[in-house]
């Protein structure tokens, strides 16, 4: 799990990305069952990292972006 540095809201379900993403916009997200977030981008998969979220995620509760930590929650 990620956590907004910002706000300090747990980030899983309602991650969105940067408008700047250049990549891909029809994404899929999921949730397995340790927690993890998986994100599906024309059929492939893959978890997001703390340097991935760095780049492309925004904080769906305040809107900040480059400001993601590790959580344990
Ligand atoms: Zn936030």
């Amino acid at each position: 799990m990620f956590i907004c540095k910002k706000c300090g809201k747990v980030d899983n379900f309602n991650l969105m990305f940067n408008p700047e993403y250049k990549g891909e916009k029809n994404i899929q997200k999921s949730i397995d069952k340790n927690g993890n977030i998986h994100i599906t981008t024309d059929n492939y998969t893959f978890i997001p990292d703390i340097n991935f979220m760095n780049k492309h995620a925004v904080c769906s509760y305040c809107g900040s972006i480059y400001c993601w930590g590790i959580s344990d929650r």
